[in-house]
């Protein structure tokens, strides 16, 4: 009985060996005959850029993957995620992703800075010390750049860091006036 099952098992990987192989060479195949009729990219071969050697956008195409392989996302990247990776590679953390300063709690006069390079900016605050309530997401922006957390009292301020001519003029939204809150209301000797 045993020797029967061995000899059907035996029988069984036979069968399936020969398909196995045809389909491997016929993928084989496949990519061969694609690789064919790719074009090349015109970046394909280009010296790659290093982070030091970006001035301008059309820096930041990568050289693109040699046919028939896969692209890296160092070859393939372009635009912002590019100029991450090649900072990245240098130890340049291009978006500054450090958490924030947690070393105290922000005061009014003294508050935790949070640098921005667009109009708004959330921060998320943990509580001093760090991680000691759950994050309350706070909203700042370059009208309203203070903003103190309901749980904590930790006060955020907004850096805006972005360029000062972003052709939207900041003073002007269309004549859209920001919702009043009771922050609006606070008697001055109160703040
Ligand atoms: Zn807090």
């Amino acid at each position: 009985m045993f020797l029967q099952r061995t000899a059907v098992a035996a029988a069984r990987r036979a069968a399936i060996t020969p398909v196995i192989r045809r389909s491997f060479t016929a993928s084989v195949l496949r990519r061969d005959a694609g690789a064919k009729n790719v074009e090349p990219h015109s970046t394909v071969g280009q010296k790659m850029k290093a982070f030091a050697d970006i001035k301008t956008e059309e820096d930041l195409i990568g050289p693109g993957a040699a046919p028939g392989t896969v692209p890296t996302d160092l070859e393939q990247s372009t635009g912002l995620e590019r100029l991450e990776i090649l900072g990245k590679m240098e130890g340049i953390d291009i978006f500054d992703m450090r958490p924030l300063d947690a070393s105290r709690k922000g005061t009014i006069d003294n508050p935790i800075m949070v640098k921005s390079a667009g109009d708004e900016q959330y921060a998320g605050c943990t509580g001093y010390p760090a991680d000691s309530h759950v994050v309350h997401w706070l909203g700042m922006s370059r009208e309203r750049p203070m903003e103190r957390c309901p749980e904590c009292g930790s006060v955020y301020k907004m850096e805006y860091v972005g360029p000062q001519d972003d052709g939207h003029g900041h003073h002007d939204h269309h004549g859209y006036e920001e919702p009043k809150t009771f922050a609006d209301y606070v008697k001055p000797q109160y703040w």
